[in-house]
């Protein structure tokens, strides 16, 4: 019995350490101007963003639920990819999750966003990878074009998580990213919800 624990204790520690040194990349996609960088720059704690032009992935440990997780935000996806740049990206861009965002004030970037969840489940359908939905810009109350309900409406269809932020009032960005942790886990588990 004594000899039991003791292997279990070994087991979960080496998973925990496997834990501590993982890195999970999370891209983040959407069409241009609809808040990527500027979420991202939340992310990693910058204030402004024009100090850190070149910058466009950022490493940092969250910790959620008292467990810690390593992101790797990818904010790479420029607009001047060429015209089918969904397809490219997602034969370049391999991610543990993906965090797919639209601006509320943008009608064409929400068709933008449900197309890139429509190829990122045809490609990705095995692997079950978690995608996160994201209507930034919340603030823009009287430019909204996309409601809530069709964000909702939209994730539901394709099995996303799905949030509304604004990184203009940092509201939301943070459980954006600590949402990004518990989808990631919970498919690591062997969970769907
Ligand atoms: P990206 O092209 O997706 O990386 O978008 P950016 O982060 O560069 O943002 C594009 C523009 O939208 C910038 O002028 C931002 O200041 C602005 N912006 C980003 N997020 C918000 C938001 O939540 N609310 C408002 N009102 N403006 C935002
Ligand atoms: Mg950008």
């Amino acid at each position: 019995l004594g000899d039991t624990s003791l292997h279990d204790r070994a087991q979960w520690s080496s998973d925990s350490e496997d834990d501590a040194e993982r890195v999970d990349r999370v891209p983040l996609l959407g069409d241009h101007g609809v808040g990527k960088s500027s979420l991202a720059g939340i992310f990693a704690g910058i204030a402004d963003k024009d100090d850190h032009p070149e910058e466009d992935t950022y490493e940092r440990t969250l910790t959620v639920d008292g467990k810690d997780t390593t992101l790797l935000i990818l904010d790479t996806w420029s607009n001047d990819k060429p015209v089918r740049r969904v397809e490219i990206v997602l034969d370049v861009v391999t991610g543990t999750a993906y965090v797919v965002v639209y601006s509320v004030s943008d009608r064409c970037s929400f068709d933008a966003a449900a197309e890139l969840c429509v190829a990122l489940r045809r490609r990705r359908a095995a692997a079950d990878v978690p995608i996160i939905l994201v209507g930034n810009k919340s603030d823009l109350v009287r430019s909204r074009e996309v409601a809530l309900q069709e964000g909702r409406a939209c994730a539901m269809v394709f099995d996303c998580k799905f949030i509304e932020t604004s990184a203009s009032l940092q509201h939301n960005v943070s459980e954006l990213f600590e949402g990004v942790v518990r989808q990631i886990r919970l498919r690591r588990a062997g969970g769907s919800e």
